[in-house]
């Protein structure tokens, strides 16, 4: 079973470079569906899905999110930065191709 919590971010889609607000899913800490913010302590523990199972040394964690761009539908990642229980940072991960594929063929992401 796929649990996941919400991450709220505003970031450029690395495709179409429209800025949105949005909830990037990620997979980390209890997985009940939070919504959480930048600045907000993440739950590692609880009765449910956990991933890192228990928490991980000093409350460090180097995970990843998911995010569609509500302007292209595109799909890409970011990278979430967990340090000392709270969420601090997120990147887009401009490298990383997302699984949604572009309509045109050749269509190259730069
Ligand atoms: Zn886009």
């Amino acid at each position: 079973m796929s649990i996941y919590n919400y991450l709220e971010v505003t970031a450029p889609c690395p495709h179409c470079g429209v800025v949105s607000t949005l909830n990037a899913e990620f997979r980390f800490g209890l997985r009940e569906l939070t919504s959480y913010r930048v600045g907000d302590q993440l739950t590692w523990e609880g009765k449910g899905v956990r991933t890192p199972t228990h928490r991980p040394e000093n409350g460090n964690f180097a995970g990843e999110a998911y995010a569609e761009c509500p302007a292209c539908g595109r799909d890409y990642w970011l990278n979430v930065r967990v340090e000392h229980d709270v969420i601090i940072s997120y990147e887009v991960d401009a490298d990383r191709p997302g699984y949604v594929k572009p309509d045109g063929a050749g269509e190259a992401d730069a």
